[in-house]
């Protein structure tokens, strides 16, 4: 039977989409005293911080992001006080382990000086990497998660700004002479969904590690869930409201408002915007490229996994790839529409630091390698076959497991296009101008794009909804 949508109520603003960043453009225009409604097309809302029993009675897992280096760091999300609104952050003792076929790994400590020691002569190498960034941490995070033209810190800029340029290869080479440094280098880069031979890939690497050192990369308490209700719990006390199953096919359903903030990727805006859009501004639209897709597990376990390296324990994330030349040949094919036989693997296990994710004694964990997008071939075996690479026996831990490729990502979130979960990719052109030069600016009046596809960079952060609720109340003022 066809739901009827109830009637929206009247408001200043309209939020299409309640992801983190829908939800912190909605978050700042009630902070500037608007009447704001997000719209949310799902069942729950979140979008790419949600979770769900998705294997077993018992077993929470995130459905997508669970790691929050950077909410936490967040320039805006940190003013929240989202802790007053039921978040509990939970800091796992090491940020991420990067276990070796010779049963040792190389870890991610809260300590700069702690992993450099850990790199052994690669140590000093890695201190002058990170040692300036890591000292002023706050500014560079203020400045690295903001549209390049609103640079502030100009000199710390500049100095972040000649590495996070290069390719993860270019800095792996400059700093580190060993493996070990290199691949773990590797590892923290594969998060930029980019060959790491491609200009800017080390950006991401550059800042997540920055962002361990300076302060972790934690978990939501009970699932991610939990960060959605706190800024849904946010939003409500200043007299917003968020409807879900509430999907929104064109510009034409709403109701007059003063501003309206989208939440999606440029290809649903078109859809959206209907014949509203003028032609050289759709043409730039339908040239933004959507990155590589992702294959995703989530396990239920009987046991925390046996990992050879028993150091990988203490660590929320685990990087399974090995080698620089190992994971540059992962990510270089995904993105040349190859897939690997030993992909890259990012392997996250909250519920070893949070008793609340699983029955006593079990355990939850997930793992996604990048795949072309829209793939629609099985990864299942060669994602398993990676894990017991660094810890055998770990097929027979398994009591369950939830299978999303490409094709199931887009259907749990539109903006998943293709399994693109960057929201596009993050290409030099598209870091400058993303999606295009006028970034959250539509055509439209009073309309503006406040997603991934727009600057800062994807990632929960909230910074591009932020910055595209500060664009749009300058224009309404
Ligand atoms: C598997 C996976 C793992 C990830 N892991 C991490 C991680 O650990 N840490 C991290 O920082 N980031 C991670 N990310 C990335 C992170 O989730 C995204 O960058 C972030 O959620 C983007 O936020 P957003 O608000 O732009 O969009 P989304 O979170 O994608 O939200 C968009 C929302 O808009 C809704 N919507 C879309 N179209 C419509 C419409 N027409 N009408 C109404 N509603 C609509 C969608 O249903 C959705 O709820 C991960 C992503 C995935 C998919």
């Amino acid at each position: 039977m066809l739901k009827v949508k109830p009637e929206i109520p009247r408001s200043d603003a309209i939020v299409v989409g309640s992801g983190p960043n829908g939800l912190a453009a909605a978050i700042r225009l009630a902070q500037a005293g608007l009447k704001v409604v997000v719209l949310e097309a799902a069942e729950t809302p979140g979008g790419g911080v949600r979770s769900a029993e998705l294997t077993l009675p018992g077993f929470t897992h995130d459905i997508c992001s669970s790691v929050f280096p950077m909410g936490y760091c967040s320039p805006f999300l940190s003013t929240l006080r989202l802790e007053q609104h039921g978040l509990q952050w939970v800091f796992p003792p090491v940020a991420a382990a990067h276990p070796f076929d010779d049963g040792t790994a190389a870890l991610l400590h809260k300590s700069l000086e702690q992993t450099a020691a850990g790199l052994g002569s690669d140590g000093s190498g890695y201190e002058a990497l990170f040692g300036n960034l890591v000292a002023h941490g706050e500014k560079l995070f203020a400045a690295a998660l903001a549209p390049i033209r609103a640079l502030k810190s100009p000199l710390l800029m500049a100095g972040f700004g000649l590495r996070a340029m290069r390719s993860v290869r270019m800095i792996a080479h400059a700093y580190f002479k060993t493996e070990k440094a290199r691949g773990m280098f590797a590892g923290i880069g594969g998060h930029a969904m980019l060959p790491l031979e491609k200009l800017t890939s080390a950006a991401s690497a550059l800042i997540l590690a920055t962002a361990a050192h300076a302060a972790g990369w934690p978990f939501a308490r009970g699932g991610s869930q939990n960060l959605t209700r706190a800024l849904i719990s946010i939003l409500k006390s200043l007299g917003g409201e968020v409807m879900t199953e509430w999907p929104v096919t064109s510009l034409d359903e709403l109701p007059e408002s003063r501003v309206v903030l989208l939440d999606v990727t440029p290809r649903q805006f078109l859809k959206i915007a209907g014949g509203r859009t003028p032609a050289s501004y759709r043409r730039k639209l339908e040239k933004f490229r959507y990155g590589m897709g992702s294959f995703k597990i989530d396990w239920a376990l009987s046991q925390p996994v046996p990992w050879k390296a028993p150091e990988c324990r203490l660590a929320g994330t685990v990087h399974l790839g090995g080698s620089l030349d190992e994971i540059s040949e992962s990510e270089r094919r995904a993105w040349r529409g190859e897939v690997s036989d030993r992909p890259y693997i990012l392997f996250v296990q909250p519920s070893l630091f949070d008793s609340t994710r699983a029955p006593a004694g079990r355990h939850t964990a997930w793992g996604y390698c990048h795949v072309p997008n829209g793939y629609t071939g099985d990864m299942v075996g060669k994602i398993e076959q990676q894990v017991e690479r660094y810890a055998p026996g770990f097929r027979e831990c398994v009591l369950a497991r939830s299978v999303m490729g490409p094709k199931e990502l887009e259907l749990h979130n539109p903006n998943l296009i293709g399994g693109d979960i960057g929201a596009g990719a993050v290409t030099l052109g598209q870091l400058i101008t993303r999606p295009t030069a006028s970034l959250y600016r539509t055509p439209l009046k009073g309309v503006y794009l406040c997603s991934a596809s727009t600057p800062p960079a994807p990632g929960v952060h909230g910074m591009c909804g932020y910055f595209a609720a500060e664009m749009a109340l300058r224009e309404v003022r």
